[in-house]
């Protein structure tokens, strides 16, 4: 039973697997006693992950600037609601509370957190586990690309390694779980 903090996208993009996969991302969390770490957010993917680990019983907390609290629609069904002043100190928090660290599809901000969080992974800041939902491929461009960086000798494979990736919910917890134990 940990805490894990999923970094995705605050619209639903346009195919209905994306919020499927929020959706049985956030069952299969509260299922297995985890808890959700997030943005805070109602809107699009993030609404949709924190809405299911709630309606499973699950435990969630969010973590929410103030300048978001409208734009963003603030959840304010969850376990927890965290008011922070600014950005960073979101992803601070979130860092903080959480065990292991997931991205689902998402748009910038979602590639910002995640980088961040691998980058203070790198620098022996952590050692909590990370990985990617790989739902429909939609990470593989990156997975190609931060393979091809390796080659092209500017990241060392051992750190390329510290970032897993699976096609399902599932797959990704069970890979998690196992660097948890
Ligand atoms: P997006 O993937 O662009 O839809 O953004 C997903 C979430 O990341 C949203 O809640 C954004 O507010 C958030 N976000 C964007 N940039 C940052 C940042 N620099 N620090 C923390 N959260 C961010």
């Amino acid at each position: 039973m940990s805490r894990i903090c999923v970094y995705l996208g605050s619209r639903e993009g346009n195919n209905p697997a994306f919020r499927q996969a929020a959706i049985t991302l956030g069952a299969t969390l509260a299922a297995r006693g985890h808890t959700l770490v997030y943005g805070g957010a109602r809107i699009g993917l993030m609404g949709e992950l924190a809405n299911a680990a709630l309606n499973a019983g699950g435990k969630v907390i969010g973590v929410m600037p103030d300048h978001l609290v409208e734009r963003e629609q603030a959840h304010f069904g969850l376990t927890e609601l965290i008011r922070v002043p600014n950005m960073h100190e979101r992803k601070a928090s979130m860092a903080a509370n959480a065990d292991a660290f997931i991205a689902l599809p998402g748009g910038i901000g979602t590639f910002e957190e995640l980088f961040e969080i691998w980058t203070w992974g790198y620098l022996g800041l952590h050692e909590k586990p990370m990985g990617l939902l790989d739902t429909e491929g939609f990470y593989s461009p990156l997975l190609t690309f931060l393979d091809s960086t390796v080659s092209y000798g500017f990241l060392a494979q051992a750190t390329r390694d510290m970032l897993m990736d699976a096609p399902t919910p599932t797959q990704l917890l069970d890979a998690l779980e196992i660097q948890l134990a």
